[in-house]
């Protein structure tokens, strides 16, 4: 049994959920070649402290930084690092918040400099992907509606889902259930209740969906070395259409990012 988050509750999870979105907007601001991954971990935990928050991911289960900073065939988890971006790379940021004791998460991937046609497709598609979860999100609904929505965008373009990460609920926990696969069977699963909170995130490789764990024990890379592309939000389940707590629109609104 689920329980379903208060009024209360929510308004602290979309004050997180905000932050995180203005996290992510800073981020973007500063991608480009030559950046390190490490100066984009920065950006992020300076601006979440400034605004009285924590970098949740920091120290997570031993995770070394506030930001996952994943570059092309790294799907998630990726540490910052001294890497420095190159033009035609894209590069998928997941940061976290813990604020008034609930949780911020949420990802997105940006394109470093000009990306190939297919790369620009596959973030496209990604992006698309996570709001038609969205859209699928209603109360009455179950988890497997999420997933299929998903998939069944994703794979005509000849694109695949990873299956071994998925989304999850969130709250006082950054990781709460119900996990919210990618992939699934309309009508299967756990039943969407008005008020539960959810993290939806797509996690979709250019290539096959095979993937494998890098010798660091964190970050999860494409077996066939294609990049692969991640997009996170957190939406609160209602009747009729699922809320959205957080958004892309910091990111997006002046126009410079785009693919
Ligand atoms: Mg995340
Ligand atoms: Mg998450």
């Amino acid at each position: 049994m689920i329980k379903p988050k208060t009024e209360e509750e929510i308004a602290l999870l979309r004050e997180n959920a905000i932050l995180v979105s203005k996290t992510l907007a800073e981020v973007g601001k500063v991608v480009a070649p030559g950046v390190t991954t490490k100066e984009l971990n920065r950006v992020a935990e300076t601006f979440i402290r400034d605004n009285g928050a924590i970098p949740s991911f920091l120290g997570f289960e031993g995770f070394p930084a506030a930001i996952c900073a994943s570059v092309n065939d790294v799907i998630v988890h990726g540490f910052p690092s001294d890497y420095e971006l190159r033009d035609g790379d894209i590069v998928s940021v997941d940061v976290g918040t813990l604020y008034k004791g609930y949780n911020g998460d949420s990802a997105y991937t940006f394109p470093v400099g000009e990306v190939d046609e297919q790369t620009r497709k596959l973030l496209d598609v990604t992006k698309e992907s996570l709001y038609k979860g969205i859209e699928a999100a209603v109360a009455g609904a179950r988890i497997g509606d999420i997933g299929y929505a998903v998939q069944s965008y994703v794979e005509p373009f000849g694109f695949s889902v990873v299956r071994e990460l998925e989304g999850h609920g969130i709250g006082k926990n950054m990781h709460e259930n119900p996990g919210v696969p990618n992939y699934g069977r309309p009508g299967r699963g756990t039943r969407l209740v008005e008020g539960m909170a959810l993290c939806i995130e797509p996690m979709i490789n250019a290539g096959g969906k095979a993937v494998y764990l890098a010798k660091d024990g964190w970050a999860v890379r494409t077996q066939d070395k294609r990049k692969s592309a991640h997009f996170e939000l957190t939406i609160v389940v209602r009747k009729g259409q699922a809320e959205q707590l957080s958004t892309f629109d910091f990111i997006e609104k002046d126009g410079k990012i785009k693919f």
